[in-house]
């Protein structure tokens, strides 16, 4: 049976006047229902464009190179735009960092939430589409919903913005939700709310979640499995509580013990020495050699594999790690 999502060998890329750029090469990973899965990395590492290639929503110049988006079996890379829109925020719904940015100021909740039904249920009345909106205000916690309903985003608490954003996200039943930092702008508090919140509706709604976002201390309180990038590859991948209790490859190693105090156990802030290369400049090798504490002659000019690490469930990229070999005996 096919999963839910599955991301297979994904190349994206950016076509420049000076020639194209690579942005992601042989990102794979899937997503079943009820799942949730956190893409973390720092800024630049191509989680985002990731997400947005999910959605057919990479702004140009970048474009699916290579590769495959198959949701429930049907490759999203290959479709109409005419059949993307009937799966895009109605099937697969995205959440943004600013609720400011997604909702529109001079329209009520009300009218922004059953615009959104009615754009992919034409046939559904007014009524019909009210009810639904009212309910989903009510799935996301929002107190007093109808009166709620006529009111206008600056009306609402940033935290209750971000609530009415999910409660748009899920007005369609969408299999699958992603995220981009959807709690950055809140304060810690809120950002806590809003992530159990999240959690809490992807087991009742059994929705597959993608959580994108540089913050590993979120995507361990919230999400069962992870996938790290850097330089637009998947370094470590896992069930995350093994990623962070033992994490593998040097970077989640960096990641990990830059997490605040608290996060993880740990008394002191530890950043990782160093930038995230651009696009342009992805060192040879392993790209994380000129900020690697363990860098070996081989990385600066061999590139490591994503293998399976021996003896656990965790992938990585990195000649330190030792393969697990499967033999058929
Ligand atoms: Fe560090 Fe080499 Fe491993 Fe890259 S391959 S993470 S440079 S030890």
């Amino acid at each position: 049976m096919s999963s839910l999502l599955e991301v297979k060998d994904l190349v994206i890329k950016f076509g420049l006047r000076t020639g194209d750029v690579t942005a992601t090469t042989g990102v794979s990973f899937t997503i079943e229902k009820g799942e949730k899965l956190g893409l973390v990395g720092e800024s630049g590492a191509g989680k985002s464009v990731t997400g947005f290639s999910i959605i057919v929503l990479i702004s140009k110049p970048g474009y699916v190179a290579d590769g495959h988006i198959l949701f429930k079996g049907t490759d999203l890379t290959k479709i109409s735009s005419e059949e993307m829109r009937n799966i895009r925020g109605n099937r697969i719904s995205m959440i943004f960092q600013d609720p400011m940015m997604t909702l529109n100021p001079v329209l009520t909740i009300g009218t922004q939430m059953t615009e959104t039904l009615l754009a992919h249920n034409p046939k559904m009345s007014m009524k019909e589409a009210s009810e639904i909106a009212l309910e989903k205000l009510r799935k996301v916690h929002i107190p007093s919903p109808e009166k709620r309903l006529e009111q206008y985003p600056h009306e609402f608490s940033g935290g209750m913005r971000q609530r009415i954003i999910i409660a748009i996200a899920l007005i369609t039943d969408p299999e699958i939700i992603i995220a981009d930092e959807p709690t950055t702008a809140l304060d810690v508090t809120i950002q806590a709310e809003i992530m159990d919140l999240i959690s809490e509706l992807c087991e009742t709604e059994d929705m597959g979640f993608i959580l994108i976002t540089h913050d590993l201390a979120v995507v361990a309180s919230v999400t069962e499995n992870i996938a790290v990038m850097y330089a637009g590859r998947i370094v470590e991948k896992g069930r995350t509580r093994d990623v962070i209790d033992n994490p593998q490859h040097p970077y989640t190693k960096g990641l990990i013990k830059a997490l605040p105090e608290g996060a993880k156990g740990s008394n002191r802030l530890n950043q990782i020495k160093g930038m995230m290369p651009t696009l342009t400049n992805i060192p040879d090798g392993c790209a994380f050699n000129p900020r690697c504490p363990y860098v070996m002659d081989i990385c600066k000019t061999d590139e490591p594999s994503l293998i399976q690490v021996k003896g656990m469930d965790t992938q990585a990229a990195c000649f330190l790690c030792k393969e697990e070999v499967f033999t058929n005996e």
